[in-house]
């Protein structure tokens, strides 16, 4: 008798697919090349590269969000899905529980379609893909399954950009919306905090990418974002310079109109040893100042944070809501 094991990771992912859309979505997870790091595992045979992600989407959280950009918040809250890992190491992180500790489920790919349904369900205005870069397959998969079923909230892709442009461009017809954080322009900064080489060529290509698939933003009568793009940037505490070179780069490379979004919500995190400058928040005149430099670049099409933001009541609890029924911390 002639017996073949198939890898145990793969059983659960193929709930509700036929066997050419298995192929099709397990295909990327066999040299993994999701992002620039480019690490080349078969992640369907349980090996892992630099963001530890596995065959199966792990999920920490799923929930209304009501602190994104009043477009995408709205009234009724962004539908949050927090994915664990990530292919960025940031050492100021404010998620690293589930970024770099791995806190979070994994779940089938029919488990996730069904956690779309339910954002859909709970009235949520979107949903918003947080750190997806390293589940796009398992998304792409989850999304056609959601579709399916009803399925048919904007999709928002909320990334660090460091994102390969195959990603990009499979998720074509897929996302609607696009929130890139756009981190860092010099080269010493994104692999002494994020141990991410080349981090700003690849953001800014990937950006690229993502405006030409889903063109001009598109605000709806409440003014919701219903398709387009908000880059995002996490002013640090005594990177100013960089942050205007990023406001620069922004003006330079799309232009006036392009909305962004300025954020000064960086909250020190304890124990961050050989990074001491990190330790502190952002003061309001490296903030005002950096509001100045983009209103004076003529980006008129921006959102700012009022008030001190950099607070703990900003980072979610990552309890597993949402994630299993009944679900409870591991
Ligand atoms: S997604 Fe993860 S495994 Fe894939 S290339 Fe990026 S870091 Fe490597």
């Amino acid at each position: 008798m002639n017996h073949s094991r198939k890898p145990a990771v793969c059983r659960p992912i193929i709930i509700g697919m036929n066997k050419p859309q298995v192929e099709e979505f397990l295909t990327p997870l066999r040299s993994c090349r999701l992002c620039p790091r480019r690490c080349g595992v078969d992640r369907t045979a349980g090996q892992t590269g630099f963001c530890r992600a596995g065959a199966l989407p792990r999920v920490a959280l799923a929930s209304l969000h009501h602190w994104e950009e009043p477009c995408i918040s709205g009234t009724r809250g962004s539908g949050t899905v927090f994915f664990s890992r990530c292919n960025l190491a940031c050492v100021f992180c404010q998620n690293r529980s589930i970024s770099q500790q791995d806190r979070g489920a994994d779940i089938p790919v029919d488990r996730l379609a069904a956690i779309f349904l339910e954002q859909q369900q709970r009235g949520a205005h979107n949903l918003n893909l947080v750190t997806p870069t390293p589940y796009v397959p398992q998304i792409i998969a989850a999304l056609a399954l959601a579709r399916d079923s009803g399925f048919h909230l904007p999709v928002v892709y909320n990334t660090a950009a460091y994102d390969s442009l195959e990603t990009i461009e499979a998720l074509r017809g897929w996302v609607d919306i696009y929130l890139p954080d756009l981190k860092y322009c010099d080269e010493t900064l994104a692999v002494r905090y994020s141990r991410a080489p080349g981090y700003f060529s690849h953001a800014i290509r990937s950006i690229s990418a993502m405006i030409q698939q889903v063109g001009d933003c598109v605000f709806d009568e409440e003014g919701l974002l219903r398709q387009g793009i908000i880059i995002r940037h996490l002013a640090l505490p005594g990177q100013a310079e960089d942050s205007r070179r990023i406001l620069r780069a922004i003006r330079e490379n799309f232009g006036p109109d392009i909305w962004f979004s300025l954020m000064n919500q960086y909250t020190p995190q304890p124990g961050m040893g050989d990074y001491q400058e990190l330790e502190r928040p952002l003061s309001a005149a490296e903030y005002d100042g950096l509001i100045d430099f983009a209103l004076s670049l003529g980006l008129e099409n921006g959102f700012i944070q009022e008030g001190g933001t950099a607070s703990e009541s900003f980072i979610p609890f990552f309890n597993l809501d949402g994630v299993i029924p009944g679900g409870n911390p591991p």
